[in-house]
């Protein structure tokens, strides 16, 4: 399958100031080091705590942040990528042939034109459509805007009606505000307003967390009629698994800026690896009054600070399983299984005492 976005060693810090001064003294290191691949035509979901860096990674893949460390390859042949690679481990300053590779592949070194070019192919969806419409522009203005911003030849009005209906709407919400709208529907403007330049990819972030449940299973429906007729691929942001479950072919779960497990969706239910993987798993409610389930893993302590994170492993303060080299040394992100990708010293093995029986199982409509 055909790798359309990479990330690799990806960082983005935020400068924390102090001081008379407002001198830097010190950085959030929201994501530290990520490497991450989405395949053409799927459905990639990123899950985790809030404040683990997932809609910070979304923000900086699609440039809204400017990127601290890394790569961002977008469509880019695993030649040119190799050789970047190779160029990096062989020089200590940047040769020649390197940065103009970079210049011209990385789209976290991308300025200007560049960089608007990149924004047709990869659009987001926000997680509240409240703020993220513009309360004083109608719907025709709020979707046919990308298409004047990225100069779209034709007749706007038409092809604003047909993005109307794509997401289930029409020409009778065309001179609404977003005020007049329930939050479904607002979402839905929002889907079209990121369909409007006709891109390959979607960066969701959390797109149906702030609505009713009813509403959501219409939201998740639609995206995935949009994937299927317009193959397009999603990056789906989301800190609920059972969603992930519906919506996602692979899952990547990050745990303080970092990636920590990354599979496929189906295997992370039956034999995830990593004690934070299992801890979220079994955390899932049970739909059911008189469901007793399997006890939950409780995860000590509160989440670390991003800005002095733990030394080695991130999640060793908190994880049952901890021991001397845990806190050490951060163990890397490595296949351990077919696609299954794990970052722990001692990945969770099938039958290991303390591993869930929860977790095995996915939760009905799955
Ligand atoms: Fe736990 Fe150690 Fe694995 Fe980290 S490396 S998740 S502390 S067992």
């Amino acid at each position: 399958m055909k790798t359309l976005l990479e990330t690799k060693n990806l960082k983005k810090y935020f400068p924390v100031t102090g001081g008379v001064f407002k001198r830097k003294i010190d950085d959030v290191k929201a994501v530290d080091g990520v490497d991450l691949k989405i395949n053409e035509g799927e459905c990639l979901g990123l899950v985790g705590e809030s404040g683990c860096g997932k809609t910070t990674l979304g923000k900086t893949i699609m440039r809204l942040n400017d990127p601290t460390k890394g790569h961002i390859f977008y469509n880019v042949s695993e030649e040119i990528k190799q050789e970047i690679e190779e160029l990096e481990k062989k020089e200590n300053s940047k040769s020649r042939r390197l940065f103009e590779l970079e210049e011209k592949y990385c789209l976290a070194e991308f300025e200007g034109n560049r960089l608007k070019k990149m924004r047709e192919k990869i659009q987001m969806v926000f997680q509240d459509p409240a703020s993220s419409l513009n309360p004083r522009m109608l719907v025709k203005s709020i979707i046919g805007e990308p298409l004047a911003v990225h100069g779209y030849e034709g007749d706007n009005r038409e092809r604003v009606l047909d993005l109307l209906q794509e997401v289930g709407l029409g020409g009778e919400h065309l001179y609404r505000y977003p005020h007049e709208f329930s939050g479904g529907q607002r979402q839905r403007i929002a889907i079209a307003r990121a369909l409007a330049v006709d891109p390959e990819m979607l960066v969701l972030d959390e797109p149906t967390s702030a609505l009713d449940v009813s509403v959501q299973a219409q939201i998740l429906n639609l995206l995935k009629r949009l994937q299927d007729e317009l193959g397009l691929t999603y990056l789906f942001i989301t800190h609920d698994l059972t969603v992930a479950d519906y919506m996602c072919d692979r899952i990547a779960v990050m745990y303080l800026g970092r990636i920590v497990e990354q599979t496929r969706m189906e295997k992370l239910f039956e034999s995830p690896m990593h004690p934070y993987t299992d801890a979220l798993l079994s955390s899932i409610p049970i739909p059911d009054p008189k469901a007793r389930g399997e006890e939950i893993t409780l995860i000590e302590g509160e989440v670390p600070s991003p800005r002095n994170p733990p030394s080695g492993c991130r999640f060793h303060p908190r994880c049952p399983y901890a021991k001397e080299k845990c806190g050490q040394k951060y163990p890397p992100l490595e296949e351990v299984d077919e696609g299954h990708y794990v970052s722990c010293w001692y990945p969770l093995e099938d039958g290991r005492e303390g591993l869930t029986a929860k977790s095995k199982e996915r939760p009905e409509g799955g």
